[in-house]
């Protein structure tokens, strides 16, 4: 059984149709991104697999869970227990430093704590911005620091939209990068979504979204 089993996704909202039937399997530590033009239905995908939004129809099962049929309250501790998410804005907390944003994720995850919040921003290249504040970073580094916040509490499944969309291509380039070592070192699975054929070119698949479909799923590597 796969690790992400997808079937038969339909998201319609009042006015449009976001997604029109997909299905798709994904394996457990595989990196795939999810391409297609603005308003295919990729943030939709990502964000029903997230258990950030609901379909219309469908089922989408993760690691043998239906997490379609949670209750609000399941549904929480699922994502708490297994997701990471980093979005294209950083979402970082602008009065706290870097650790501390990282340790929020701890507190609401189990307990705080200090040492390895610090050491998971060494991890993604921040030792000199431990008590640095979002506006005293760059983009790239916000980034990182969204990153050690997805990945501190070691879940099996990050979802990433549009990670690098802010950012210039050498921090993009840093970013993707340091995404790669990590995962090369972690095996968590990746769902990235970007409209970028530079970025999707660090996955290990690719799938193509139009129109509310999936019209291209290939390995790239
Ligand atoms: P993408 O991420 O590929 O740009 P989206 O998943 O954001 O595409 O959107 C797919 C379609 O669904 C678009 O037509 C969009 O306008 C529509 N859509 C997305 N979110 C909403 C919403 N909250 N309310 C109404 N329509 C939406």
């Amino acid at each position: 059984m796969p690790f992400i089993e997808v079937r038969g996704l339909v998201k319609e909202y009042p006015t449009a149709t976001a997604l029109r039937g997909v299905d798709l399997d994904i394996e457990k530590g595989e990196w795939l991104s999810i391409m297609g033009p603005s308003g295919s239905g990729k943030s939709t995908l990502l964000n029903i697999l997230g258990g950030l939004d609901s379909p219309t129809s469908g089922s989408v099962m993760i690691d043998g869970t239906d997490i379609t049929t949670l209750n609000e309250n399941r549904l929480t501790v699922f994502r708490r227990e297994r997701l990471g998410f980093v979005f294209q804005q950083s979402h970082l907390i602008p009065h706290l430093t870097a650790t501390e944003n990282v340790m929020i994720a701890q507190f609401f995850h189990s307990i705080p704590d200090r040492e390895e919040a610090e050491e998971a921003l060494r991890r993604v290249g921040l030792s000199h911005r431990l008590n640095h504040r979002p506006a005293e970073m760059s983009g790239g580094e916000q980034q990182r620091v969204c990153i050690a916040r997805a990945l501190i509490n070691n879940p099996s499944l990050l979802l990433a939209d549009e990670p690098t969309g802010n950012l210039d291509r050498e921090n993009t380039k840093n970013v993707l990068n340091l995404l790669r070592e990590l995962h090369e070192e972690e095996h968590f699975t990746i769902v990235l979504v970007t409209h970028d054929p530079f970025v999707s070119r660090w996955a290990e698949r690719e799938v193509t979204m139009e129109d509310g479909r999936i019209v291209k799923d290939e390995a790239l590597y």
